[in-house]
């Protein structure tokens, strides 16, 4: 099954992903973070989207 990551380590909190697919990601403004709201059951353009725009790599497909 693909999933996706997203490594709040490596998030600076740039909002663009919540802002590219707010069904699958949103910010945890507790901390400042994004993080997955919803796996998605396919991986969508607004998510492969998402994984491009994120300014440093933090979200990841994960395969097995
Ligand atoms: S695009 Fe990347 S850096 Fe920006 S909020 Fe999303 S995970 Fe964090």
């Amino acid at each position: 099954m693909t999933k996706i990551s997203l490594d709040q380590n490596k998030c600076i909190g740039c909002n663009t992903c919540p802002l590219m697919d707010p069904e699958t990601f949103e910010m945890d403004t507790t901390i400042y973070k994004a993080k997955i709201k919803k796996q998605p059951t396919e991986i969508t353009d607004a998510v492969k989207s998402a994984i491009e725009a994120c300014p440093v790599g933090a979200i990841t497909i994960d395969e097995n």
